[in-house]
């Protein structure tokens, strides 16, 4: 695992509680769960985000540290605006099954996760397009299996712009006072402009309105429950 900085958490107040939110990419978790990261904040949690890939591949024409260097510093601001801890690991991006078994990720992440104990894990959607996203959600599955005190597994969008799972059942979050630090955190992304948080900026939106008003609350964002834990 590659730890070149750690992000600062803002001080707030504290229970023992913990969350973990697996992200493929440098962005995934501000996406799909930024709001969600500061409303756990907000309650005291911890909240520890572990990045599975710098993501080199958006920037191919620039040198491979160089891109690890400034993504991994727009994850670490993002996450300072959140609230959270922020890590990376160093797959290689569309190929991380293979990776993962490679650098025995596997068996790392169960450290970590023992360790931690968290009350959830947040995970990509299998229905996510993208293929490092559905390697994220196998990779968590598996965990899953093998941890003997289990965390609830939640999943959440990115790439897909809605979720079919309907026989799992949803969580859902108002983010109504967070929503705004998830937009400062997105815009802390400026290498992502353009192949990820434009072309996402509607889904964010409309995910944000869609999902709130199903509780009756401005925004919120919406997962769903895919491994119940104990
Ligand atoms: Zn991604």
């Amino acid at each position: 695992m590659s730890t070149p900085n750690k992000s600062k958490t803002t001080k707030n107040k504290t229970n023992n509680k913990s969350i973990v939110i697996f992200s493929a990419h440098s962005d995934d978790f501000v996406i799909g769960v930024g709001g969600t990261i500061a409303f756990y904040k907000e309650k005291g949690y911890k909240v520890y985000c572990y990045v599975f890939s710098y993501g080199e591949n958006s920037h191919p024409w620039v040198e491979g540290k160089k891109v690890q260097n400034f993504r991994s510093h727009e994850a670490f601001e993002a996450a300072k605006v959140l609230g959270c801890d922020c890590k990376f690991f160093d797959l290689k991006e569309l190929n991380f099954t293979q990776d993962a078994k490679k650098t025995k990720l596997k068996s790392k992440l169960k450290k970590i996760i023992e360790k931690i104990n968290p009350e959830k894990i947040f995970t990509h959607s299998s229905e996510d397009p993208h293929p490092d996203h559905q390697a994220v959600n196998d990779i968590t599955l598996e965990l899953y299996d093998s941890l003997k005190s289990k965390p609830q597994i939640l999943s959440y969008s990115v790439w897909n712009p809605v979720e079919f799972k309907t026989r799992h059942p949803a969580l859902i979050i108002s983010i109504k006072t967070t929503f705004k630090l998830k937009m400062v955190a997105l815009h802390k992304f400026p290498s992502q402009r353009f192949n990820a948080i434009y072309p996402l900026m509607f889904f964010i939106w409309f995910r944000a309105i869609r999902d709130g008003w199903i509780i009756k609350s401005r925004f919120a964002e919406k997962f769903y429950l895919i491994r119940k834990g104990d």
